[in-house]
């Protein structure tokens, strides 16, 4: 499971390859006002089925942006 704070696709390298970097910038910086965020994401086991998820998702296949 991977449902702490840390573990949420806005801090997820694999997502919002699709939103304006300085969008990205602020889910990163703040998470929590995230919530209305929708992006792509990018995991190869998520990518073909182009799926779009909220910021404050999360799944098995987390890996914290850097
Ligand atoms: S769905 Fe999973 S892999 Fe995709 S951005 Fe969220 S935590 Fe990362």
């Amino acid at each position: 499971m991977s449902n702490d704070t840390n573990g949420q696709c806005g801090s997820c390298t694999h997502f919002g390859s699709d939103l304006p970097n300085e969008t990205l910038v602020q889910v990163r910086v703040n998470l929590d006002a995230s919530s209305d965020v929708v992006a792509g994401c990018g995991a190869p086991s998520n990518a073909s089925v182009h799926l779009r998820v909220s910021a404050l998702g999360s799944c098995d296949a987390y890996a914290p942006a850097a």
